[in-house]
């Protein structure tokens, strides 16, 4: 198995979700920008102005996130493990056909590390 999209912790924050990954590395994901990147292919084709593309790593890439509607403090009802893969988020909009691969989501990390530009400023511990 890969570490590096096996996470060791998985953690609920008021704005964004945590994942610390086996080899050490740790992601924040903002709600908002998750309910955005939602892999399912409703939301791929809207990403991709209607165009009928499957994945989010398909070879269009994940087209413009900004197509994707979504309030700043959305948030999600639910997060349920699909098997030892992934992630299902059940949003407060309504969506919940979207699974997460572990290893998409390490993919679209935003860590200064994995992402550098734009910069997305950490939110801080709040316990
Ligand atoms: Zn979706
Ligand atoms: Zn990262």
């Amino acid at each position: 198995m890969n570490l590096l999209t096996q996470p060791k912790l998985l953690k609920k924050h008021d704005k964004s979700f945590q994942i610390e990954w086996k080899d050490g590395h740790e992601s924040w994901f903002p709600y908002s920008y998750l309910r955005q990147m939602c892999p399912c292919a409703e939301c791929a084709i809207i990403r991709h102005e209607g165009k009928d593309v499957h994945s989010l790593f398909s070879p269009q890439g994940d087209g413009d996130i900004d197509r994707i509607d979504v309030s700043d403090d959305i948030q999600p009802l639910d997060i349920q493990l699909v098997g030892r893969y992934a992630l299902q988020f059940s949003w407060d909009d309504g969506h919940n056909t979207g699974i997460y691969p572990f290893e998409i989501l390490r993919e679209i990390c935003q860590c200064p590390k994995c992402a550098p530009l734009p910069p997305i400023q950490n939110e801080e511990e709040t316990e």
